[in-house]
């Protein structure tokens, strides 16, 4: 049962981290992080992948991810954590990694739609059922063209230990580190090196 073992390793350390709970797009960035052992990647195959989207109820668990679309699914990842960073660094971006995102976007978009219930109007676009995985990435890239014009932009921070590459949004405007676990280990790696020095 290796399979088994090896995914609840993985799961033991994908700590949430603060927006994620809120913005889908900053969870698939952080399905890439490191850990003591070496690099995790929760969608290094297509397997991985249907499972993640599904998790995330981006996909229904009937529909199978092909190995292309889980590699356009990697790919937007890694231009969602290149968009990030130039807003972080208040730059404009490779025009690669715009490109891949605007493509997303256009892939399958949801059709916009007004529902009004008996406690009043709210919007309920639907999905592209035709093209599922497509509609994933769609919704995807949304997200993240939501956080990135919205007002909580200006919260959007990578972690500051050493290797852990998550990004999260700052709950106030000091924290450094995505959770108390990392923030542990940068004091604990502190304090040791003090005392290496005296
Ligand atoms: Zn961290």
């Amino acid at each position: 049962m290796r399979a088994v073992d090896h995914e609840a390793s993985v799961y033991l350390h994908q700590v949430p981290v603060p927006g994620e709970d809120r913005y889908l797009s900053l969870a698939l960035v952080n399905t890439r992080f490191v850990v003591s052992h070496g690099q995790v990647d929760l969608l290094e195959d297509a397997e991985a992948a249907q499972l993640w989207l599904v998790r995330h109820e981006l996909l229904p668990d009937r529909v199978a991810l092909g190995g292309r679309h889980a590699g356009r699914l990697r790919t937007l990842r890694e231009a969602l954590r290149t968009l990030f960073a130039a807003y972080g660094a208040g730059q404009r971006p490779p025009a690669d990694a715009l490109d891949t995102l605007n493509a997303a976007l256009a892939a399958a978009p949801p059709t916009p739609r007004l529902a009004w219930a008996a406690d009043g109007p709210r919007r309920a676009d639907t999905p592209d059922t035709a093209n599922p995985a497509a509609a994933a990435l769609s919704l995807l890239a949304e997200d993240a063209t939501d956080l990135l014009t919205g007002a909580d932009a200006g919260q959007l921070a990578e972690c500051a230990a050493q290797g852990c590459a998550r990004w999260f949004l700052r709950s106030h405007g000091a924290r450094r580190w995505c959770t108390t676990k990392c923030g542990n280990r940068v004091r604990a790696a502190r304090a040791y090196a003090a005392r290496r020095v005296n």
